[in-house]
């Protein structure tokens, strides 16, 4: 058996099938778009907050540059807009839950 003789750091690489719950940033940005559309519909911020059981904070700063969708707000998401979450994370439409347009608005 070899011994080391220099400090050796094995890191696992970070592909993608590391991180199962990862959004892609198509879905990242699905997401987005999705919670504009809540917005509409409910009006303002601090009902879609209430809604989705986020606080005000929270939605500011995924709606943020660097901000990040995770967690269970796809699934709020795709229940708050009526909408199976498969449905929204594959590029359905937020409004209607078909594919009648574009991915961004
Ligand atoms: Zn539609």
């Amino acid at each position: 058996m070899p011994v080391l003789t220099e400090k050796q750091i094995w890191r696992k690489p970070r592909s993608p099938s590391n991180r199962p719950y990862r959004l892609t940033d198509d879905q990242a940005a699905l997401m987005k778009v999705a919670l504009r559309v809540v917005h509409l519909r409910l009006e303002n911020w601090s009902r879609v907050a209430e809604a989705l059981g986020y606080t005000l904070k929270y939605l500011r700063k995924v709606n943020g540059r660097q901000g990040r969708v995770a967690g269970a707000m796809p699934v709020r998401l795709a229940q708050s807009l009526g909408v199976p979450v498969e449905d929204l994370l594959a590029g359905a439409c937020p409004m209607c839950g078909s594919r009648c347009q574009p991915r961004t608005m």
